[in-house]
């Protein structure tokens, strides 16, 4: 029942390995991983190897 504090204070892992976002990553949150770098979400990760996220389109 002490927990309260430290979900306050939460630690610092690493920051968004995305220069343009560069957010705290914080413990227990969920990021995504590429080698050693973390990014805080899917949408990070894909702009910094230059992906892009599409709707695709029948009739091709
Ligand atoms: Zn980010």
């Amino acid at each position: 029942m002490s927990k309260v504090a430290d979900l306050q204070s939460q630690e610092v892992i690493d920051y968004c390995a995305n220069e343009e976002c560069s957010a705290e990553i914080v413990f227990g949150q969920q990021a995504t991983k590429r080698g050693k770098d973390l990014f805080c979400n899917m949408g990070c990760l894909c702009q910094a190897i230059g992906a892009v996220v599409i709707t695709v389109k029948g009739g091709e």
